[in-house]
């Protein structure tokens, strides 16, 4: 079988310097916060190239408490894409702001840049892309919007470590960058985790306030705050994984690399590396005519090959989200790569032999 994602090939990778990290917080009993998820903030924001970072228990945390560090809250409403995973719309739902949706590029499946400036109203506060699949919004032309009409940048880059734009990596962006640690990220955690990076003081401060009660010191409550701590065993295991992260993310391209190769001559569309971007391929997803699409993931299944969908129903078509009031037709390019997208597996330990065997299957199975 090949899997989608192998957790546990990756940690036998490195087992010996994770459970002795792991059992030297144990014996530390710093289970909350702590020395080990400071020196994580340290490091991770310096891989982001950023001044200050807030560990948090989720991305979706992440994403909530940057939102509220920028001031958002009820009657704002903030811009993002309807073609990515439910929480970048739920944390700007917990607010008590109204996501705005604009539609995707089709080619690179983040924010298209030429529909935001239509979507801005006088209630508009903020622009969210999400960097998805690993590979960066176009930040360029969004700063400069957001310059224009006086709006933060907050970037999902809950699947985008490393990754960067002309040179830049992702999360030191935009105003504030968001990540998450969920096991099956880039960086994963053996639990849940996330983090808010930045180069801004006083949303810093703000964000380590809020995710610990909105505590000034202890038992001193100056801002309505909330239990979004990172736990210290999380902290522990990801510093020995960011040891790694650079040459599973090189692994990571070159599986991407031959993917491309081995699937030149198909009739799949493959993903696009857009002239600015350094891909982190979280997910390497192909496009398949929606009538074979389904099928496909079928016949893959039966040659024992795991794929996902990322992901078949776009935020504003959800139940959960109808009382936006957005209907099919709304954002047709998202619509279209719901229907059409595949991600084949993807992960540092997938082999060129795991590789060859899942391409000869897609292209026979077609
Ligand atoms: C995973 C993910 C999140 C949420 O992160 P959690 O750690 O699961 O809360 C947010 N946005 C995107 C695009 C994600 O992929």
């Amino acid at each position: 079988m090949i899997p989608f994602v192998d957790l546990k090939a990756q940690y036998l990778s490195i087992k010996d310097e994770i459970d002795s990290a792991v059992l030297q917080l144990l014996a530390s009993t710093q289970f909350v916060l702590g020395n080990e998820v400071k020196s994580l903030e340290e490091e991770f924001a310096n891989y982001c190239n950023a001044d200050y970072g807030i560990a948090v228990n989720t991305g979706t945390s992440a994403l909530h408490l940057a939102l509220l560090a920028v001031g958002i809250g009820a009657g704002d409403e903030v811009i993002t894409v309807p073609f990515t995973f439910v929480a970048t719309t739920a944390a700007i739902c917990y607010t008590g702001a109204t996501p705005v949706f604009v539609d995707i590029d089709p080619v690179s499946y983040t924010i298209d840049i030429n529909q935001i400036e239509k979507a801005i109203t006088d209630h508009t506060k903020a622009i969210l892309p999400v960097h998805l699949y690993g590979q960066p919004a176009d930040m360029e032309p969004i700063l400069e919007i957001a310059r224009r009409y006086g709006l933060t940048v907050i970037e999902d880059a809950a699947q985008a470590h490393g990754a960067e734009y002309k040179g830049q990596r992702v999360g030191s962006i935009g105003d504030i960058g968001c990540f998450s640690f969920y096991p099956g990220k880039n960086l994963g955690a053996y639990g849940e985790g996330g983090m808010a990076v930045t180069n801004n003081p006083e949303y810093a401060r703000t964000m380590q306030m809020l995710r610990d009660w909105g505590q000034e010191r202890r038992y001193h409550h100056v801002l309505k705050g909330y239990n979004y701590r990172m736990d210290g065993i999380q902290g522990a295991i990801l510093r020995v994984k960011l040891r790694y992260i650079e040459a599973w993310t090189e692994a990571r391209r070159a599986y991407a690399a031959n993917y491309d190769q081995l699937l030149a001559e198909s009739s799949l569309t493959l993903p696009r590396v857009m002239p600015y971007s350094r891909h982190v391929y979280h997910v390497y997803a192909v496009r398949v005519p929606s009538q074979q699409r389904d099928a496909l993931q079928q016949s893959l299944q039966e040659q024992e090959i795991q794929t996902g969908i990322h992901y078949p129903i776009p935020v504003h078509l959800q139940p959960a989200y109808a009382d936006l009031g957005y209907k099919l037709g709304d954002f047709p390019h998202s619509e279209a790569a719901s229907r059409e997208v595949l991600s084949l597996p993807m992960y540092a330990e997938l082999t060129t032999q795991a590789q060859t065997q899942v391409a000869k299957a897609v292209i026979t199975s077609l």
